[in-house]
């Protein structure tokens, strides 16, 4: 049985990065029937934040990501931790080491002169006893010799000689374990089988291999994922707009597009762009994943949330337009109305923000006319197009977009005026601007009365005009 873990760090706020090392760990455990597992790596306690905790929980929540197991809390394994802790110094594997700061400076600058790689040197592996009045911290006793080879999925075979790692510290003086020795514990007690992760990790991979090895477990399968970059070459960063998901949640975004987006940035499948959940879980596969950084490119998102929102049946669309409107103050349970809003505008919005934006008007009355679109369709001219189209309206049997088209175009007709002389001021006097959808489908959605009401409205103002 498969088994990967998604294993943020709530230090920062998890933005577009760590969503697609998610969403490849998500789809390989998909796709393989597999068990996908959320790991919350809170161990860092001055830097952890309950805000990060939130927003990845959300986040997760909101892009459909959701875990088989978890979400599991390091901070509450600290028994598990110590119990490992004591299995490696019983069996060896791990020593307490009571070198002071001083003694390890003096040796990082010797090393330095003698020009070598600065390394702990293993003193304190033959200590026999407690040195008086310092507290020590535990060392893993990585093996001397031989080769450490990481099977990495995406970037082949990498080799660490073991002479190069030094004995790394599983636990501060103060008790603590530390990071890397908590992600051991876990992938192993977690079953873990296949690790996906950022590449920036994979310097630490041979080092939790030894230790998972003394430990007596199979290391997983590993899979470095390289980084995402900002237009400019550097690693994304906020300076690139690399915000918090949930603002793209905010913004506008539906998960699936930016899902879409992530999946497609270092992975392809011919030269296909768009991808539905779906297809993303029966044809991504890690091994295909590119060995090079990819550069993150907001205008190609914002063209694949546009791709899915016209792809959308306009049910989906609601789910995620109710909180965008919800945003501009309309609260509407309607659900119904909302998908024949959603269906009308979704060849034409960008994001469901934008949608929500100019929608308002089939919920709300316009306070005021926009300027220019009234000063050139209310005019002295309209008022007849106007008050015949507020009374053939009026008189329909059935209010259907076939109905109410028919009407506009038959008095435009009879009238000798383009269908936009008509269709304009109508639009203007329901809307309050000069953009909406077709108006027959957006006067079948706002309702005969809502309609007749704000024609009457707009004769009203037009003659007020006038005088
Ligand atoms: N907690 C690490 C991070 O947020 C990930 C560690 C791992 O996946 O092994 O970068």
């Amino acid at each position: 049985m498969i088994r990967t873990r998604f294993a943020p760090s709530p230090t920062g706020m998890l933005h577009i990065g760590g969503v697609r090392t998610a969403l490849y760990s998500w789809l390989y455990a998909k796709r393989h029937g597999g068990v996908f597992i959320l790991r919350i790596e809170d161990t860092d306690r001055e830097r952890s934040t309950d805000e990060a905790t939130r927003v990845i929980l959300e986040g997760m929540e909101w892009l459909g990501l959701h875990a088989d197991e978890g979400p599991f809390y390091q901070s509450q394994r600290m028994e598990r931790y110590r119990e490992v802790l004591e299995q490696l110094l019983a069996q060896g594997h791990a020593y307490r080491c009571y070198c002071t700061k001083e003694e390890l400076d003096a040796m990082r600058v010797r090393q330095l002169e003698a020009k070598q790689k600065p390394r702990y040197d293993g003193t304190c592996r033959h200590r026999t006893e407690p040195r008086p009045g310092v507290d020590p911290v535990i060392r893993f006793k990585n093996p001397l010799e031989g080769v450490v080879v990481v099977e990495d999925e995406i970037h082949g075979n990498v080799r660490f000689d073991n002479a190069e790692l030094d004995d790394l510290i599983i636990a501060r003086s103060d008790g603590s374990p530390t990071y890397n020795f908590c992600v051991v514990v876990d992938d192993m007690d977690m079953n873990i089988t296949h690790v996906i992760r950022g590449d920036d990790h994979l310097n630490n991979t041979p080092r939790q291999i030894n230790m998972l090895l003394a430990l007596g477990a199979r290391p997983p399968r590993y899979a470095h994922v390289p980084m995402i970059l900002g237009a400019d070459g550097a690693k994304l960063s906020k300076r690139h707009g690399a915000v918090s998901v949930l603002q793209y949640r905010d913004d506008g975004y539906l998960p699936e597009a930016l899902l879409n987006y992530l999946v497609r940035l270092g992975w392809s499948h011919g030269d296909q762009e768009i991808f539905t959940l779906e297809e993303m879980i029966r044809l991504f596969d890690i091994k295909d994943v590119n060995k090079s950084a990819s550069t993150f490119n907001p205008d190609k998102l914002l063209w694949l949330n546009q791709q899915h929102i016209m792809r959308s049946t306009p049910e989906h669309l609601v789910k995620h337009l109710k909180p965008q409107l919800a945003a501009l103050g309309i609260d509407v349970d309607d659900d119904a109305k909302l998908a024949a809003v959603a269906k009308s505008q979704q060849e034409r919005a960008k994001t469901l923000k934008e949608m929500a934006q100019n929608s308002v008007f089939f919920f709300r009355e316009p306070a005021a006319y926009d300027e220019k679109a009234a000063k050139k369709h209310l005019t002295q001219d309209s008022l007849t197009p106007l008050q015949e189209a507020a009374e053939r309206l009026a008189g329909l049997t059935s209010w259907t977009a076939q109905s109410i088209h028919e009407t506009i175009q038959s008095l435009a007709t009879e009238l000798s005026l383009a269908l936009g002389k008509v269709a304009q001021p109508i639009r203007v006097a329901v809307s309050g601007g000069s953009v909406s959808p077709p108006i027959d489908v957006t006067l079948e959605v706002l309702g005969r009365q809502t309609t007749l009401e704000r024609l009457r409205r707009a004769i009203d103002f037009i003659a007020a005009n006038q005088q």
